[in-house]
């Protein structure tokens, strides 16, 4: 019986050690839902088939889709605003795995839409967590990521821009990454990748997009338009960018997920759990010896 007793508590332990949690950062892609940079072409989905199809006497889907490149959750390649750097395709695979770290400037945002991260923000949090992870994913964490879907708000758009000129990049107001703030990564840190909860890495009134420039130059990537970057700790976990792999080009859609590296507060509890099975375990071998001897 209490053999039993300690197999089950070695098999809970097991069963609890394995799952970790997962957070999709990726919005899905909808017609209507998905925002393109205001001067791209917009994403659109067709049904092409869908519906029981009676030569082949089985249900049958299969549609198209057209985007830009950078529309919805997307990787800008470092080849975007740097000549002869790396291209979506080109990126090697490693390289877009990586520890993630978030720097939240979500206070700020709320009384200034203009705001950006900066060099003392990640001091910071260097201060905090210690030094920037060598491969990391460096996110901002803006809070503007909650209005996606609707453009005047994600954009920072003044009312009535939307209606007069849907194209508009001259007034928008957004957060994002200085340039400064760029140019002590690049000279201080070895970092992989870069993510934002808005539309670009630069902020909304940026107008040479120095921080894409300096990013690219020294072939670091930069996921924007991220999804559920509120629910992620400052570190933590890793990412995974499964960016599309296309050959020539500046940009693409990417399915973008944290995984974290232990499940949040559970490690006291498997620790506790870990050795009551062991003890229970020896208990049982003591009883199973003791039973041997005397027989
Ligand atoms: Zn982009």
């Amino acid at each position: 019986m209490i053999f039993f007793f300690a197999f089950l508590q070695v098999l809970t332990c097991v069963v609890h050690s394995h799952p970790k949690q997962i957070i999709d950062l990726t919005h899905t892609f909808e017609n209507g839902y998905t925002i393109s940079w205001p001067s791209a072409k917009e994403y659109e989905f067709k049904i092409g088939s869908r519906g029981f199809n009676e030569n082949l006497d089985s249900w049958y889907e299969g549609n198209d889709f057209s985007q830009a490149e950078h529309s919805g959750t997307h990787t800008d390649a470092p080849s975007h605003f740097a000549k002869g750097k790396w291209r979506l395709g080109d990126i090697p695979v490693e390289r877009l795995i990586g520890p993630g770290i978030v720097i939240d400037i979500s206070e700020r945002a709320k009384e200034y839409r203009d705001t950006q991260l900066t060099v003392e923000d990640l001091t910071e949090w260097e201060k905090s967590f210690g030094i920037i992870p060598k491969g990391a994913i460096v996110i901002m964490h803006s809070g503007i990521g909650r209005f996606y879907g609707n453009k005047t708000a994600y954009f920072g758009w003044p009312a009535g821009t939307e209606e007069k000129n849907p194209k508009d990049t001259e007034n928008l107001h957004f957060p994002g990454i200085s340039s400064e703030a760029a140019k002590w990564i690049v000279d201080n840190r070895n970092i992989y990748g870069t993510g934002v909860d808005t539309a670009s890495v630069d902020f909304g009134q940026s107008k040479k997009f120095t921080t894409h420039q300096i990013f690219g130059a020294n072939n670091i990537w930069g996921l924007e338009n991220l999804n559920n970057v509120n629910k992620l700790p400052p570190k933590g976990f890793t990412i995974y960018n499964m960016a599309y792999k296309g050959k020539e080009g500046s940009g693409g859609p990417s399915r973008v997920i944290a995984i974290f590296d232990s499940m949040p507060n559970s490690s006291t509890n498997m620790s506790s759990s870990r050795a009551s099975s062991i003890v229970i375990l020896l208990i049982t071998l003591t009883h199973i010896f003791k039973s041997v001897l005397l027989s």
